[in-house]
Order: C-alpha cells, then sequence, then structure tokens
C-alpha cells in the first residue's frame, strides 16, 4: 500500500472542488501552491550535555484574505507535506468561518513524551528564533496544535518578544490568559464541535439526550469534545487516546475522566476506573470505530478513517475534530451509505475563531468577558453550519465539499481581486 500522503490528499480535495466550481485555472494552480515554507534546524543541548538537532517547519500557504494563522505541531511524524497539508486546510477553515485570515502551519520533529520540560522549552524557544523571520502579529500567528499548549505558546511569546524589546502579545495564541490570553480559548475547538453537532442534530431531528458518542483522541481537542457533549446530554460511550481505549455501555463519568487525566503525570485514560480498558491504541480504535453509535468523533490525527474501516463504521454522523481524519475514498463510501461526515475544516474551526478574538484583544489591549466570547462563538459557528448546509443542500453534494465549496470561492475571489504581482 502506497504511504499516506496529506499533501496529496489535501491537493486531490481541492481539485474535486475546482472541478465542481468550474474554478479558474490560473487560481486554481495558485492555490496547490503554498506561498512560503522554511525548514529550519534547532540545536539543542539536551539534559545529558549532548547536543540534538531537530527539524522544525513553517508554511503558509496563502495569505491573500488576511496575515496566516495556524497552529505548531510537536510528534515525530510531522513532515513537510503534512505541515503543507494542515497549512492549506487552515487557509480554507479561516473563509469557512469568514475570519480575516490566511492558512499556515508549523511543526517540529520530536517526540515531546520523551523530554524534559527544559529541553522542550529551549525547543520553543530556539524554534521560535528561526521561524521569527517569518512570524508576527500582522504577519503569521502561531497556537497551540496536537502536543503544544498554553505554556509553550508563553515562551514563544516571551521569546519574539525579547527580540523585538517589548511585550507582543499578539504573535501568538492560545497563550495563559495572564499574559495576554482569552477567556475561553482553551476549549474554544471542543465547544465549537459541540456546536457544530447540536446543528446536525437538530437537523436531523435527533434529540442529543437519545445520543451516544465514540470518540478519538483525550487531548485539548478530544476532552472538551466530551465535556460539551456530555454538558448537552449526550452519552458518550467509548474513548481512546494514545494509552488505549475506555469503553462503558452506560456511559464514561466525563467530569472525572477529566479530573483523572489532569492528575495523571502520563495524561492519557489509562487506570481510570469507570469503564472496561482496552490496552494499545491499535485494538482500542479498531473496537470504537465499529461502536454502535450516533455520532464519531475522530480527534487525534489525520488518517484515521480509511476506505478499509470505512465500511465498518455504524456512526450516522461523524464529526470530524481532528484535521484530515477521513480519506476521500471513505468519504465516498460515507456518501453513498447516507452518513453525514461534518468536515474538519467546518466543525473544529472554533480554536481558530477564539484565536481570532485573542488576536484583535492584544492589539487592542482591550478584553473581553466569557460569556460575550461564547455567545460570538456560537453565531459565527451556528452561521457557518447553515451556510455550508445550503450549499450542501442547493447543489446536492456533501457537507465536506459544500464547505469547500464556501471556502474555496472566498479565496479565488481574493485571490482574482488582488490580481497576479507583479
Ligand atoms: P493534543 O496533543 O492535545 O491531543 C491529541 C490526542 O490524541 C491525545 O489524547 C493523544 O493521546 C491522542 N492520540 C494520538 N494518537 C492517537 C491514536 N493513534 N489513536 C487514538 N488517540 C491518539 O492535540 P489536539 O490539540 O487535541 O489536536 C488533535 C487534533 O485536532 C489534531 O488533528 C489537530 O490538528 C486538531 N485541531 C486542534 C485544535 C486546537 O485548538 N488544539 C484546533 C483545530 C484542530
Amino acid at each position: 500500500m502506497a504511504k499516506f500522503n496529506p499533501w496529496e490528499m489535501a491537493c486531490q480535495q481541492l481539485d474535486i472542488v475546482a472541478e465542481k466550481i468550474n474554478l479558474d485555472k490560473n487560481i486554481h494552480t495558485k492555490l496547490r501552491h503554498c506561498k512560503r515554507a522554511l525548514i529550519v534546524s534547532i540545536p539543542i543541548r539536551m539534559d545529558d550535555g549532548t547536543v540534538r538537532v531537530f527539524e522544525g517547519y513553517r508554511v503558509q500557504h496563502n495569505l491573500e484574505r488576511g496575515p496566516a494563522k495556524g497552529g505548531i505541531r510537536y510528534h515525530p511524524d510531522v513532515t513537510l507535506d503534512e505541515v503543507k497539508a494542515l497549512a492549506m486546510w487552515m487557509t480554507w477553515k479561516c473563509a469557512v468561518v469568514g475570519i480575516p485570515y490566511g492558512g499556515s502551519k508549523g511543526g517540529v520533529v520530536c517526540d515531546p513524551t520523551k523530554m524534559s520540560l527544559y529541553e522542550i522549552e529551549k525547543l520553543t524557544r530556539r524554534y521560535t528564533s528561526e521561524i521569527s523571520i517569518i512570524i508576527g502579529p500582522e504577519k503569521d500567528i502561531p497556537a497551540p496544535d496536537v502536543n503544544t499548549n498554553p505554556q509553550v505558546m508563553a515562551w514563544i511569546m516571551d521569546t519574539y518578544s525579547m527580540t523585538a524589546g517589548y511585550s507582543v502579545p499578539g504573535v501568538v495564541t492560545g497563550k495563559p490568559i495572564d499574559i495576554g490570553g482569552s477567556e475561553g480559548r482553551l476549549t474554544a475547538t471542543g465547544r465549537g464541535v459541540m456546536f457544530v453537532i447540536n446543528e446536525a442534530l437538530k437537523y436531523k431531528k435527533i434529540k442529543p439526550t437519545d445520543c451516544t458518542v465514540a470518540i478519538q483522541g483525550f487531548g485539548n481537542v478530544g476532552s472538551s469534545t466530551a465535556q460539551f457533549l456530555n454538558e448537552l446530554g449526550c452519552k458518550i460511550i467509548g474513548i481512546t487516546d494514545v494509552s488505549g481505549g475506555l469503553f462503558n455501555k452506560k456511559g464514561i463519568d466525563i467530569p472525572k475522566l477529566l479530573e483523572y487525566v489532569k492528575k495523571n503525570p502520563k495524561k492519557t485514560i489509562e487506570g481510570f476506573a469507570g469503564a472496561d480498558f482496552v490496552a494499545g491504541f491499535k485494538s482500542a480504535n479498531e473496537e470504537l470505530f465499529q461502536m454502535d453509535v450516533d455520532i464519531l468523533a475522530p480527534c487525534a490525527l489525520e488518517n484515521q478513517i480509511t476506505k478499509e474501516n470505512a465500511p465498518k463504521i455504524k456512526a450516522k454522523i461523524i464529526a470530524e475534530g481532528a484535521n484530515g481524519p477521513t480519506t476521500p475514498e471513505a468519504d465516498e463510501i460515507f456518501h453513498k451509505n447516507g452518513v453525514m461526515v461534518l468536515p474538519d475544516i467546518l466543525t473544529n474551526a472554533g480554536g481558530v475563531t477564539v484565536s481570532y478574538f485573542e488576536w484583535v484583544q492584544d492589539l487592542q489591549s482591550h478584553f473581553w468577558e466569557l460569556e460575550g466570547i461564547e455567545r460570538e462563538l456560537k453565531r459565527i459557528m451556528t452561521k457557518s453550519f447553515k451556510d455550508v448546509l445550503a450549499i450542501a443542500e442547493r447543489e446536492k453534494v456533501d457537507m465536506r465539499l459544500a464547505a469547500y465549496i464556501l471556502a474555496v470561492s472566498r479565496v479565488a475571489t481574493a485571490v482574482k481581486l488582488r490580481g497576479v504581482y507583479p
């Protein structure tokens, strides 16, 4: 089997929509390329005195609608093509929800679970310093992604500010609140996933209290999705993470699990008493994907739902908390089987939306209250869902293609208006 390449998948998704909307060939060609890709070496003196050199990337896909926006990922499997794909998906995501950003992404090939906190801090500071030539509040604004968090964002902000000579909170979002972060940012992606699922349930006339859910991943996105779906009244009966999976037909006690993971030094779900545990993510995911649930929410990594496992999936709704979890071949299977796929560029856009609020607050040095942030997030997510659904019904296409039609058309308009320089 050919090795999965996320960049090829992202281009394939663009090609499908380009054909559907008869996209101008020149614009299509332009959008198939990333504007900038920076590869950096990050030498770090490890705790044992040896020097290790890590490879890092920062990619900006398109800046036509505003400065670039995209998270930073620390993971051993990071590749340049993965970061390019994630940058392209950010372009579409910002366009779907109508916020004035282009798309970017960053990544460092490393395994933070095998590094000390001090090593992670040094890696973050050196990486920031290396990419500082292309980031900045008007240029490109990073945020958290897999294995990065508010503390990492604080180090990025501090490092960038040291060179500037003054505090530049607007260089990064997802920071701790005490240094210019926003209320509600930490859980914004999961809250947004819940708003989109809630709209889908209304459309399908299913009561949240009649709903069962399986979630892959229990990090930032998976855990907050679980928290808000639980508050909505849904029953979460399966959860997996890198350690394995928890299964309980009566429903997993989410507040207790959140508390457990917070205290667990490994930050995994392994060892939680309130459910059956299947060790190892491979077998656990296999079991999770075959569960008889209403909603399956992949909230871990890309390429999880493929043509191999899609036919066995029984869920009526797939809610993509993660970026790129479903391949185009699996999409086709779902479309044929009548499974509603809530696409990543819509479903997990709550994170970048509140990141946008954070950036605006930082630039104005004027901070908003949580209530207003949640209200505005709900407004944007429900409006975006309705915009995408209207296109899906009008064009008789699935929700992914509808979201792409909306996003690519908006970006194409900007490209056309600005023209080709020189
Ligand atoms: P995270 O590092 O906080 O959590 C990742 C989770 O996935 C962890 O629980 C980990 O154990 C689990 N995991 C890893 N490999 C797994 C596997 N093979 N099977 C099951 N679980 C596995 O990362 P995150 O920030 O929650 O990001 C998750 C996904 O959501 C990524 O695709 C990311 O790009 C996307 N996303 C994140 C944000 C955000 O605000 N953090 C916003 C939009 C999209």
